[in-house]
């Protein structure tokens, strides 16, 4: 069977741009778009968990994160892109053509866009990963709307944008919600911030870092256990639930060892988006651990997209 002219790792704004693109240049790329259910692996990235995206470029009025998704993923199929789930979790870059696997299907292909994106860092603690999706969760969309959380004291752990969003969004349930920051100055833009600290529903606990989730003995949330990062002294928080918006980390672990990537784990990409690996490209979160927005992962596909087109035709195809 003949190889894959080109097959993209990944469905957010970076995966099908990159496809949008390719597929108008006439290559039919294939998109393995990522599996439901896996972390990181949402079919359409993390957009698929957002409210309102307010900042995308032609949405005076806002978008919903899914339905921008939607509309992407139809342009790119109009053009001929075909999408299949698939996780892939295994690469050979050492021949060529390339091979990536997906379970037990494998896929032969010219070249390669990656554009794997990110997955929720959680805090490491034994008693929170105890307790997930038993009143500790990283996505506030996805949970925040179970019985178990209405009207009750919930916290968010963070102190950027995602925190403050995952906060806002939680006033909805909540009875109140705690941001729980380890120092005493947000991260999040400023607009964020103002719209956080005035909400009568929101306040937030300084320098407190948390030690332990309570109570794992008992199988729910109890509480916090918190200590104070200057006088370290101890406290308790009681909450029902608590919300993980610590960042995020590089969907990168199946390429490690078949591709250069930094000491966080992202991919490192040079003269646009070339990976260490002729005729791999790579765009969006998964290279990119500064601007981290739709529309620059959007940007970056579409780079990736001519990248790729200009090697394959450099190549005769
Ligand atoms: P982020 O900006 O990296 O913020 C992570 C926060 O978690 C920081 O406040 C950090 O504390 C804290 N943190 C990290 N590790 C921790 C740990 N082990 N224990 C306790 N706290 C920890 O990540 P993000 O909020 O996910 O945002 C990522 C990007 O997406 C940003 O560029 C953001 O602007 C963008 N974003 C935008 C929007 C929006 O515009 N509506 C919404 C969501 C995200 P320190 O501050 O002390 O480092």
């Amino acid at each position: 069977m003949e190889p894959e002219n080109l097959v993209i790792v990944g469905s957010g704004p970076a995966g099908l741009t990159a496809a949008l693109y390719t597929a108008r240049a006439g290559l039919r790329p294939l998109v393995l778009e990522g599996e439901a259910g896996r972390e990181g692996g949402i079919p359409g990235g993390q957009l698929m968990v957002t409210t309102e995206v307010e900042n995308f470029p032609g949405f005076p009025k806002g978008i919903g994160g899914p339905e921008l998704m939607e509309r992407i993923r139809e342009q790119a199929v109009r053009f001929g892109a075909r999408l299949e789930p698939g996780w892939v979790d295994g690469v050979e870059f050492g021949g060529w053509p390339f091979l990536l696997r997906a379970g037990d299907r494998s896929f032969r292909t010219r070249a390669a866009i990656l554009c794997t994106g990110a997955g929720a860092r959680f805090l490491g603690l034994p008693s929170e990963k105890a307790l997930l999706n038993r009143g500790v969760s990283a996505c506030a969309t996805c949970d925040g709307a179970l019985p178990i959380f209405r009207n009750k004291v919930l916290a968010v752990v963070g102190g950027g944008d995602s925190a403050l969003e995952e906060a806002l969004f939680l006033t909805r349930f909540a009875s109140e919600v705690v941001v729980v920051h380890r120092r005493d100055r947000l991260r999040a833009s400023k607009f964020m911030q103002e719209k956080a600290r005035s909400h009568p529903k929101i306040r937030f606990a300084w320098n407190a870092v948390v030690r332990e989730i309570l109570d794992a003995a008992a199988g729910r949330v109890t509480g916090l256990r918190l200590e104070d990062a200057v006088t370290k002294k101890e406290s308790i928080l009681p909450c029902a639930g608590v919300f993980i918006a610590i960042g995020h980390e590089p969907n990168t672990g199946p390429f490690r060892g078949h591709l250069e990537l930094d000491e966080q784990g992202y991919i490192r990409v040079s003269q646009g988006t070339r990976t260490s690996v002729e005729g791999v490209f790579a765009a969006g979160d998964c290279v990119d651990r500064v601007y981290r927005q739709a529309i620059t992962a959007a940007g970056m596909g579409c780079m990736a997209a001519i990248d790729a087109e200009r090697w394959l035709e450099s190549r005769g195809f």
